[in-house]
């Protein structure tokens, strides 16, 4: 199945975080648009790998997208290395995207740094004709990158306003990650995710990169390379009159 964009993150629910909204704001703008996570989650430090796929089943399903799909790669030992970019390449050209999805290359995880490098790469060697999967090559048009714990100044910020709501509910689906006082099944560790005012800290966020730009939240993205523009005039409309709501 041919996709506009696939979101590519290390783990079940790091898309959700650093670009939900973008994604379910170009679903409602009519794009085609997929979730692929490199590793099923299973060194999560709540819940198991039978318990996030579930979960990343329920958030797919809130954020409107096409093809939702995790890899086989070891969660915790996310490695860049020629398998692995095979992997990607082959979920690439399976769904020969426009624009592509990575995490920024600066991380805490050192699975989200691997993931960044992996998917980059794997986004150019997919258009090398002689490089055999037995599908089309193909090459993105685009890398962006989308922030998890670490700030960037980003390349643009996507308005996100009308799509807010859903992308938090779409977090809430990793239920076991959250605090829950009364579900000591998924375990007690305490996570970044865990924390009470998590979802709070998620909103502060991206209402400090929607204030940025002039609108209610926003999720900002970062190219490696200067973006090409070649209307200067005409790409700016009224919007860029930093009205803020
Ligand atoms: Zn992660």
């Amino acid at each position: 199945m041919k996709l506009d964009v696939i979101a590519f993150g290390a783990h079940p629910d790091d898309v959700e975080i650093g670009c939900g909204g973008t994604i379910i704001k170009l679903e409602a703008l009519g794009y085609t648009t997929g979730v692929v996570a490199l590793t099923r989650g299973e060194m999560g430090t709540r819940g198991s790998a039978e318990i996030r796929a579930r979960e990343f089943a329920a958030a797919a399903r809130v954020l409107g997208v096409s093809v939702h799909k995790a890899l086989d790669m070891p969660d915790g030992r996310v490695e860049p290395n020629w398998e692995n970019k095979v992997k990607v390449i082959r979920e690439i050209r399976a769904h020969q995207p426009r624009v592509v999805f990575a995490p920024y290359w600066v991380a805490r995880h050192p699975d989200h740094e691997a993931a960044s490098r992996i998917v980059r790469e794997a986004s150019y060697l997919s258009g090398l004709k002689k490089l055999d999967t037995g599908q089309e090559a193909h090459r993105p048009f685009k890398v962006l990158f989308y922030q998890s714990r670490f700030e960037f100044s980003p390349s643009f910020v996507a308005d996100i306003s009308s799509s807010h709501k859903k992308k938090l509910e779409a977090i809430r689906c990793y239920e076991s990650q959250f605090f829950s006082p009364n579900k000591v099944e998924h375990g007690t560790g305490e996570t970044l995710i865990s924390r009470p005012d998590f979802i709070e800290r998620i909103e502060t966020r991206d209402r400090q990169y929607g204030t940025y730009v002039g609108v209610k939240f926003g999720e900002p993205f970062l190219a490696r390379e200067a973006l090409r523009i070649d209307d200067p005039v005409g790409f700016f409309g009224p919007e860029c009159l930093e009205t803020i709501p």
